[in-house]
């Protein structure tokens, strides 16, 4: 059984390499006393752990808002690469992470910081309007949903707040091209400045612009 908050994030279902996770949550512990933490792709609750004992550590009396329809991404449907039969409802004959990600987070004792929202990334993005301290970006991998991720929530990171990027690979035969092309998207817009790189993820700071305003 685990035990502490780090230990529940190693233990959780789901596709988040342990130095990465550290990575996550060692800057939620910077970034946490600046405002709300918010992740896009939570699928089990994994990196939302990461997070959250990264805002834990911190001290300060912020949330992790993670953002996912619980329906998976393509790859996790029925026949593709990353499907989980365990985690299709059966009486839908669909998929639904929503009850694992719940009791993970029940479990691991960290509902007060983990605040799910359930929906479209899309949908929303649209309505939020609250500047965020750190964004992590690890939902859909076709190329629409990525570049949709960025355009609906790269703007709500305030000045000096971090953009991460999940499963950025140079080399295609690493895997999908989607996020490192808004990687690159990110770097040419202006607003963001690579700091640090791990594996597939990537760390950027906004270097120029307020909340909500255009990132490029
Ligand atoms: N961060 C997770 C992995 C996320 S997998 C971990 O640490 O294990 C990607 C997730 O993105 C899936 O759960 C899928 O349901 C979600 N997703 C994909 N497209 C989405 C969209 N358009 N809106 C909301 N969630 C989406
Ligand atoms: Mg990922």
């Amino acid at each position: 059984m685990p035990h502490t908050l780090l230990e529940h994030a190693r233990a959780a279902r789901g596709f988040m390499p342990d130095d990465e996770g550290l990575v996550l949550r060692d800057l939620a512990t910077r970034r946490a006393p600046h405002g709300p933490l918010l992740e896009v792709g939570s699928y089990c609750g994994k990196s939302a752990l990461y997070l959250a004992d990264g805002v834990r550590e911190s001290g300060a009396p912020a949330v992790v808002f993670a953002v996912d329809h619980h329906r998976g991404s393509e790859e996790n449907q029925a026949g593709w690469e990353h499907h989980d039969p365990t985690l299709v409802d059966a009486d839908l004959g669909v998929m639904d992470t929503m009850p694992v990600f719940r009791r993970t987070i029940h479990d691991a004792g960290v509902e007060d910081v983990v605040v799910a929202i359930v929906g479209q990334s899309t949908t929303v993005s649209a309505h939020w309007r609250t500047p965020l301290s750190l964004l992590f970006i690890d939902g859909g991998h076709a190329e629409v949903h990525a570049q949709n991720d960025y355009s609906g929530w790269a703007p709500w990171v305030m000045p000096e707040g971090l953009l991460l990027i999940h499963d950025v690979f140079p080399d295609p035969a690493d895997g999908g091209r989607p996020p490192y092309e808004v990687y690159l998207r990110a770097l040419a817009g202006g607003a963001f400045e690579e700091i640090d790189v791990r594996g597939s993820l990537r760390v950027l700071r906004r270097t120029s612009g307020e909340a909500g305003s255009p990132v490029g």
